[in-house]
């Protein structure tokens, strides 16, 4: 469908030119300095946290369930973190290794692991020749990264709005045992706020992968993160893999990065016995034991899961309004033009927009001329490549609400600029 520039005449389109050139002339003598681009939640957010930092002093009792947490031991957690890890993702305790303050980070390790020593006693992926995950794109841009770092090739999957497409997911796995993973963000997903499906859930379930060492990443790291109304359910994994049969299948990972500090938080993987057993004997060797002085305040101040939802609930008051802004200032702006669309998630990071063919990077380069820095485009797209060039992250959590509204005020005169200037090509 043309949209409202295609539609115009030569006459009319130069005159809507000509006045969005002097609406961004007037932003650009603002000298703004503004950032939309990564999801970091705002100082007030963080501030919610400090208290936790008030809760372990000298004379402290470090004691967690007869483990000391200021000495060497518990190499899969302190018996409360795991208690509350597994809480949150509803796993057995036994079923997690709560590990370092990344997330991240444990999946670069798993996947490191992988590729120099295999899993479940197959050769490792270094000597298979080459291989390739899965990235339903638009995605999270540091998953790629990982798998891109080892030479593993990256190939894009279509993201619909209840998952990843299963029909091209199952052909990839069942039929192409080059095919060793999958990068998954099941909920509130980074960047279109989706929230997987059960039938997706249960789809990746009942997958039947041609490789034996085919694993799904299963990033759950915004599971809590709800800002509007009762959120998204999503079903669980690990009850889905026991309905189909299936063991060894999903690495899933947590982490508290933006429920307390986002790099001083706690991370977590479960998986299967067979899976974590492996899993235990890679970090065995690379650290006696984890941070556990983090992982007892982080349980003395959270307590448990209610404890979390709790917290969260004051994370969304802040997040809420910031994500309330950007609907309204995109549908005010552009809602009437037909040259964009953008999700409107109930929870997570991000708001995922996509403007017309061709468009995104020129949007965000103009923005960054007009004071407002956004993800580079095509950035949750592996190698950076958006076919399109349609895809725009949003990520509205840091800035302030004064500093948001100018922002998306410039967001949408570019989006208008970029667009017409497409339109009369
Ligand atoms: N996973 C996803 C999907 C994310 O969006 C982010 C951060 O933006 C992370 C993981 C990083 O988590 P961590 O700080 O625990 O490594």
């Amino acid at each position: 469908m043309p949209n409202a520039f295609q539609k115009m005449t030569d006459s009319e389109l130069s005159a809507q030119l000509a006045d969005l050139d002097r609406q961004a002339d007037s932003l650009r003598v603002l000298g703004l300095k503004l950032d939309m681009a990564r999801g970091r939640p705002s100082p007030e957010q963080t501030a919610l946290s400090r208290p936790m930092l008030d809760l372990l002093g000298s004379d402290s009792d470090l004691d967690d369930q007869g483990v000391a947490a200021d000495n060497y031991g518990a190499p899969d957690g302190l018996p409360s973190a795991r208690a509350l890890a597994a809480e949150l993702v509803g796993v057995e305790p036994s079923h997690v290794i709560v590990n370092g303050s990344s997330s991240l980070n444990l999946m670069h390790d798993v996947v490191c692991n992988a590729y120099t020593h295999g899993i479940g006693g197959n050769k490792p992926w270094c000597a298979q020749g080459p291989i390739k995950f899965l990235c339903p794109a638009p995605g999270y841009d540091r998953h790629f990264t990982v798998t891109a770092r080892y030479g593993i090739q990256n190939v894009p999957v279509p993201m619909r709005t209840d998952g990843p497409d299963m029909d091209v997911v199952r052909r990839y796995v069942e039929e192409d045992a080059s095919v060793k993973g999958i990068w998954c963000v099941p909920k509130y997903a980074n960047p279109t706020g989706v929230t997987y499906s059960d039938e997706v859930v249960r789809a990746f379930a009942h997958l039947k992968p041609a490789a034996p060492d085919f694993r799904i990443f299963w990033d759950n790291a915004y599971v809590v993160h709800t800002f509007k109304g009762e959120g998204d359910e999503l079903m669980n994994v690990f009850d889905a893999l026991a309905e189909a049969g299936s063991v060894d299948l999903v690495y899933e990972f947590a982490s508290t990065a933006k429920v307390t500090f986002p790099g001083s938080g706690m991370a977590w993987v479960s998986a299967s016995a067979a899976d974590l057993a492996e899993l235990r004997q890679a970090f065995s060797s690379m650290r006696v034991c984890p941070e556990k002085i983090s992982q007892l305040a982080h349980v003395r101040f959270l307590r448990d899961a209610a404890g979390v939802h709790a917290h969260m609930a004051r994370h969304a008051e802040l997040i809420a309004p910031r994500f309330a802004l950007v609907q309204e200032k995109l549908s005010r702006g552009l809602g009437k033009l037909d040259c964009a669309t953008w999700t409107d998630p109930n929870g997570g990071y991000f708001v995922s927009f996509e403007g017309p063919e061709g468009s995104a990077k020129e949007v965000v380069s103009l923005a960054a001329e007009l004071g407002v820095k956004l993800t580079p485009a095509g950035a949750p797209w592996p190698y950076g490549e958006d076919p399109r060039d349609t895809n725009i992250r949003i990520a509205p959590t840091y800035p302030s609400l004064d500093e948001l509204s100018q922002a998306l005020d410039v967001f949408v005169v570019a989006v208008k600029l970029v667009s017409a200037r497409l339109a009369a090509a």
